[in-house]
Parts: structure tokens; C-alpha cells; sequence
């Protein structure tokens, strides 16, 4: 398994899209540190499950990433247990939907803190590791919404813009070092963020359940179908492979050819 004896860090793993990128890792041998809020009977469950497939050591951190204090704790467990993080996934996001002028200020403050300066602590903790060994992969996940807007979600919108950026600049500083850093942008993806924001947004727009799934969401989407977590798994799986060595500073969309319109 071309992932043993290598480590990778995903945040935001206990649900949807991480989940099923620390499923991926794990099955091809990576050492997993799982992190992200949740029931703890299932969390230690799934650890297990990682633990089984990869032949290696889950570990679980329950990191509340909008702390700075909380990420260099959990980036400290995973030097202890493991030496360092090779694969670095900043995955954890959230979402509110409402217009700019009504929006509450404290969620912008949470949007911003997790989508992206999270992954800001995360990355300078894990390169010098990274530097030191000569390999590395750091795979963000971004969004549609880090190339194009829709109303109602500027915090999102700016900080999926501001991750895109943010993996250009730091893929120039290692570029010669070994280390790719790359984003993901998928279009929606069927996962609790995704079911979470439909109330919200039958109520700034008054529309139906339906309206908002065939007329908001999957309307942007030219395949009409959502993109799977096996999908964006499978591909942040290849970033992190030799052959993807020379991909670096790339926004990768997979978005059904939404941002292609
Ligand atoms: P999700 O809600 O299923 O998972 C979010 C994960 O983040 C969970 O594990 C949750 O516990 C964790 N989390 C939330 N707050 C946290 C905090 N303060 N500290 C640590 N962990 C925290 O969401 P998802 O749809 O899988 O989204 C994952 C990423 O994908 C996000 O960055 C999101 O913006 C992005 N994304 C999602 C879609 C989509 O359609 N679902 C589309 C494009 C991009």
C-alpha cells in the first residue's frame, strides 16, 4: 500500500466529505489523525475502522479548529504519536446563508476562522516536517464558491476565494522543497453541509424544500447530479501519489461543469 508508514492529518474528518477522504488515506496504509465533532461512541468506531484498514495507528483529536491553542495542541499529539503529518488535509468548513447586511457578525468571525485561518496554523505546524523529510502533500478542500459567488454567502464565498489563494502562495514556497499543495473545488456534494442549508435558504428565498434542491442547487450544477465523497476522496487519494508530484498550485474543480458555464 503506497500510503504505509506515512501519516495524514485530516480535519473536519468525523463527517461527509473528510470522512471519506480519511477512509481513502487509510485504505491505501496512511496513518490517520482524525478530527471533527461528533457523537464519541461513532468516532471511536470509525477510529477503529481506519485503524483496521490501514494496518497503522488512527488517532483522534477533537480540536476545536477556530483555536489557534487547540491546533498547535493537535498538531503537537500528532508529532508525539507519529514524528510529524506527511498529508496535511484542511478540510473542516462551515456554511451560513443570509444576506450581507443581516449577516450575524459572529458567523462571519466562525466562516473565517474555520474555512481559513485554521488552515493557515495547520500548514505553518506541519511544513517544516514536511521540508525536513522532502515530501509532502497538503490538499485543501475549496469549493465552486472559491472561483465563482451566489448571493447569501459572502463569508464563505471570500474565504473559498481566500483558500485558493492561500494554496497558490504556499505552493510557490514549495515548490523545489517536495511539497505539493493543491484545492479541491467541488460543486455540491451530498453531505450534511449541504442538507444543513436548505432550511436557511427556503427561508431568504421562500421557496419549497424541492425548489431549493432542483432550482438553487442543483440548478448551477449542468450534470444535475451532486458530486459523491468517494469522488473528491478519490482524487485528494491521487494528489498524493508520486505521479501527481508535479501538480502543485492547482484549483481542481469537480464540479459537474458548473464553474465551466
Ligand atoms: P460536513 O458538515 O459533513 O463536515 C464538516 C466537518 O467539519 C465535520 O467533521 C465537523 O465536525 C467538522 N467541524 C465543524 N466545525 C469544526 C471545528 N470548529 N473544529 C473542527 N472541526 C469542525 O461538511 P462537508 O460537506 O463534508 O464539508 C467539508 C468541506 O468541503 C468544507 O470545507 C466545505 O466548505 C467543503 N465543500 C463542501 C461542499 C458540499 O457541497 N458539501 C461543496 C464544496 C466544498
Amino acid at each position: 500500500m503506497f500510503l504505509t508508514g506515512k501519516t495524514a492529518l485530516v480535519t473536519g474528518s468525523t463527517s461527509g466529505i473528510g470522512l471519506a477522504i480519511a477512509r481513502a488515506l487509510a485504505g491505501k496504509g496512511a496513518n490517520i489523525v482524525l478530527n471533527g465533532f461528533g457523537d464519541a461512541a461513532e468516532i471511536e468506531k470509525t477510529r477503529g475502522a481506519l485503524e483496521a484498514a490501514s494496518g497503522g495507528k488512527a488517532l483522534y483529536s477533537a480540536a476545536d479548529l477556530t483555536r489557534a491553542d487547540a491546533i498547535e495542541a493537535m498538531m503537537g499529539e500528532a508529532a508525539e504519536a507519529f514524528g510529524g503529518v506527511d498529508i496535511l488535509v484542511n478540510n473542516a468548513g462551515t456554511q451560513h446563508v443570509a444576506p450581507v447586511d443581516q449577516f450575524p457578525v459572529e458567523k462571519w468571525d466562525l466562516i473565517v476562522a474555520l474555512n481559513l485561518t485554521a488552515a493557515f496554523h495547520t500548514t505553518r505546524l506541519a511544513l517544516p516536517h514536511m521540508k525536513a523529510k522532502g515530501w509532502g502533500r497538503i490538499v485543501n478542500t475549496a469549493s465552486a464558491h472559491s472561483l465563482v459567488a451566489s448571493p447569501n454567502k459572502a463569508p464563505y464565498v471570500a474565504t473559498k476565494h481566500g483558500i485558493a489563494g492561500f494554496t497558490k502562495a504556499v505552493a510557490l514556497e514549495t515548490a523545489q522543497a517536495g511539497v505539493t499543495v493543491n484545492c479541491i473545488s467541488p460543486g455540491y456534494v451530498w453531505t450534511p453541509l449541504v442538507e444543513n442549508q436548505i432550511p436557511d435558504t427556503m427561508q431568504a428565498r421562500g421557496l419549497t424544500r424541492e425548489q431549493v434542491m432542483n432550482d438553487v442547487l442543483l440548478a448551477a450544477q449542468p450534470t444535475k447530479q451532486f458530486v459523491t465523497v468517494d469522488q473528491v476522496a478519490a482524487l485528494a487519494l491521487f494528489l498524493c501519489r508520486d505521479e501527481a508530484a508535479s501538480i502543485t498550485g492547482a484549483n481542481l474543480s469537480m464540479d459537474g461543469g458548473w464553474t465551466a458555464a
